[in-house]
């Protein structure tokens, strides 16, 4: 059976990041992708130059009618932009069945503010007990829990277990900010602590990188697969399109990695 994984995210024109890199990572990973848009960015590799975004009613009509008619077996959510939309993508969630993959998307690789600052508390009240796994970077986990990034594993650690305390069922915290060689990831359900260990490949095409991860982790669990194999096989999705980044040659910036 082809999963079909309904995405809720904003859309990035250059085809990078957003809306679009899911659709392509749950194409990649054999799912049936659908999108519910939360904002119209512009933006190309350099940089975020505007965004619009959708008014909240919109937001859950969108997820209205793909509930209303299609058997949803997976949930991405990525960028959301205000705590208004926050609210409306709760409210328009309530009483769904299917795994939900929470990206908690803040600030774009350039430094653009992709959630408004008084939005992360709607973020983490309302949305975080609702997933079933939350895939935070390091600054990510950091603004949830209002604390200073982890430096080292044994902050990942603690910190993982705190954003779990909150109400995901499982947590993978991306250990890609931490200092030296390595890009070591934590993942920290009701079973206990596992870390994947990953090289860290040097290109300056990581835009989108975090969509992808997560687009490709909900159609693995869409898929039916339990948490830990969907994380790994998701995890070797993404290591795949990063090594294979620098074939592709899109915008002068930070580029895209390839599907
Ligand atoms: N969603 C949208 C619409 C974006 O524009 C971006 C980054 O530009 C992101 C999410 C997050 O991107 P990344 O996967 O690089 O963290």
């Amino acid at each position: 059976m082809i999963p079909n994984i309904l995405s809720i995210a904003g859309s990035d024109p250059s085809g990078g990041a957003g809306i679009q890199a899911d659709l392509k990572a749950i194409a990649a990973t054999g799912g049936y992708g659908m999108a519910a848009i939360t904002a119209l960015t512009a933006q190309n590799t350099r940089g975020v130059k505007g965004s619009a975004l959708t008014d909240p009613g919109m937001v859950a009509a969108q997820i209205a009618a793909v509930r209303e008619d299609i058997r949803i077996d997976a949930v991405k959510i990525g960028m959301l932009g205000t705590a208004a939309i926050v609210e409306a993508v709760a409210r328009a969630l309530e009483g769904l069945a299917a795994p939900v993959v929470l990206d908690p998307v803040m600030v774009a690789k350039g430094g653009d503010r992709l959630l408004a600052p008084e939005a992360v508390a709607a973020l983490r009240d309302q949305l975080l007990p609702m997933a079933t796994v939350v895939t935070p970077n390091l600054p990510e986990a950091a603004d949830l829990l209002d604390a200073p990034a982890a430096g080292s594993r044994a902050a990942m650690e603690a910190q993982a277990e705190a954003l779990r305390a909150r109400g995901p069922a499982a947590v993978l915290l991306k250990g890609g900010h931490l200092a030296g060689g390595e890009s070591p990831d934590l993942l920290c359900d009701g079973a206990g602590r596992t870390w994947l260990e990953g090289a860290r490949h040097v290109t300056a095409n990581t835009h989108g990188t975090g969509c992808t991860l997560s687009s490709a982790l909900a159609t693995e669990v869409g898929h039916g697969r339990p948490l830990a194999e969907a994380v790994a096989r998701a995890k070797a999705y993404i290591g795949a399109a990063i090594a294979r980044a620098d074939d592709l040659s899109v915008g002068t910036g930070h580029g895209p990695v390839h599907h």
